[in-house]
Formats: structure tokens, C-alpha cells, sequence
């Protein structure tokens, strides 16, 4: 299978988009909050679950330290402490720590400023701070900025892959261009495909597939393939 062309892929994801949005709805992320709580949370959430991450966030906003200045007051390990639930949790006070000091030394705090810088250098920036990848960068560039990139994570490169939209193994880089070149450079939009995608992944495209109540069956290879083998079965 070769890579779709943008417009094929545009043609392909229309009618998925529509059924997902259907079935689960308007998604609107992080639609009225601050967006230092927004990348406090991208970075919180890195290999945990949401429900850690949100517990630290509380914990950070009780002590009055869920902003740049907030988190440049704490010391090491009162912020260990409150970022606790959500694991790893030396790394992700360095990770804070790291990202509130960029804030201070290159923008002289003012985060506000930093995140009108236009999307490509900005990106570039974001990936030059410690702790912060390419998945981060974009949803920092995507939910905090509200600029028009896409979060390529594992629940959309997985879904498009058995859905058989791509092929298996696309570099993220690859994809990320892709999907920015066939879709609508509006960030809200952006933000609602990528919140669906997500919700089809935690929802029926896990590791383990749940394809019968999933409402790309019917336009899904991987899907009918299981369960035409499965009424054989
Ligand atoms: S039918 Fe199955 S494999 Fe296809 S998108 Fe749905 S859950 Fe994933």
C-alpha cells in the first residue's frame, strides 16, 4: 500500500470524521482553559493515564502554583510532591521546571507572548526546551496556542492504519505533514479530529480491538476482516 496522495486522504477521512463525530459527539478540549493548565497537562500526561495527570493539575492549582510564576516559586520537592499522582513525578518537576524557565529567561515570562510567535518557529522553539517532544510540542501548538497542527499520538496512527487510510509504519513526521496538507488549516477543526480520534482509540481501537459496536466497521479492513473471520470461526 502506498501513502495516500492529500486529497485522497482528505476524500477518505470525510465520511470517518462525519460517522465519529456522530457517534461521539462534539469533543471541545480544553476549549475555556488556561493555557499554562493546558501544557501543564501535556506535559503531565506523558506515560500516565489522564486521571494522574488531573489530580496533579488540582494539586498544583490548590497551592496556587498552576502558572509560570507559580511553578518558578515552588521548590524542588514541594513540587514533587504535588505532581506526585501523576508519576514519574522527579522527571515530570524538572519537565515543569525546565519549560517555566524557558518561559522567564527567553520571553520574560509572559507566556502569552510566546504563544503568538507563528507556528513553525514556535514548534521549533517548544522542541528545543527539555522534556518536550514532538507529541507535546503539538498539543501545546494545537490546545494552548490554538494553532493549526495535529497531534499525531498512538490512537490516530493506529486507527488509520487498520482502517487501511495509511499504510502500516508511516514515519509521525510523514503523517503529521500529511494529515496537515489534507486538512483544514483550522485549529478548532484540527482539535475536534484529533480529540475523535482519541475517543475511537480509548473507546474500540485499543490494542486489543473492540470492532463490533465501533462505528467505522462497516469502512474498516481490519475490522471487517475480523469479523468476517469471526462468523467462520
Ligand atoms: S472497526 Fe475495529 S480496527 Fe477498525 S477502527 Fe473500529 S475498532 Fe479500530
Amino acid at each position: 500500500m502506498t501513502l495516500p496522495s492529500p486529497a485522497e486522504l482528505a476524500d477518505r477521512l470525510e465520511p470517518l470524521l462525519d460517522a465519529l463525530a456522530e457517534h461521539f459527539g462534539p469533543q471541545r478540549w480544553w476549549t475555556d482553559t488556561d493555557p499554562f493548565e493546558v501544557i501543564a497537562g501535556a506535559l503531565l500526561v506523558q506515560n500516565t493515564a489522564w486521571t494522574g495527570a488531573a489530580k496533579a493539575i488540582e494539586n498544583l492549582r490548590a497551592a496556587g502554583a498552576l502558572s509560570i510564576d507559580g511553578i518558578l516559586a515552588l521548590d524542588e520537592l514541594s513540587c514533587q510532591e504535588l505532581v506526585r499522582p501523576s508519576g514519574s513525578f522527579r522527571q515530570k518537576t524538572a519537565k515543569l521546571q525546565a519549560f517555566a524557565g524557558h518561559v522567564r529567561d527567553a520571553h520574560d515570562g509572559d507566556l502569552a507572548r510566546m504563544l503568538r510567535t507563528p507556528m513553525a518557529p514556535l514548534r521549533h522553539e517548544l522542541l528545543g526546551i527539555w522534556g518536550v517532544g514532538p507529541e507535546t510540542a503539538d498539543a501545546i501548538l494545537l490546545y494552548a496556542a490554538r494553532q493549526p497542527s495535529f497531534v499525531v499520538d498512538t490512537y490516530t496512527q493506529r486507527a488509520l492504519e487498520r482502517l487501511g487510510v495509511i499504510p502500516n509504519g508511516v514515519p509521525r513526521a510523514a503523517l503529521r505533514a500529511l494529515l496537515l496538507e489534507a486538512l483544514p488549516p483550522d485549529a478548532w477543526q484540527l482539535a475536534e479530529t484529533h480529540g475523535l480520534f482519541v475517543r475511537l482509540g480509548k473507546a474500540h481501537c485499543r490494542s486489543t480491538p473492540d470492532c463490533a459496536p465501533c462505528p467505522l466497521l462497516m469502512g474498516c479492513e481490519y475490522g471487517s476482516g475480523g469479523t468476517i473471520a469471526a462468523r467462520r470461526g
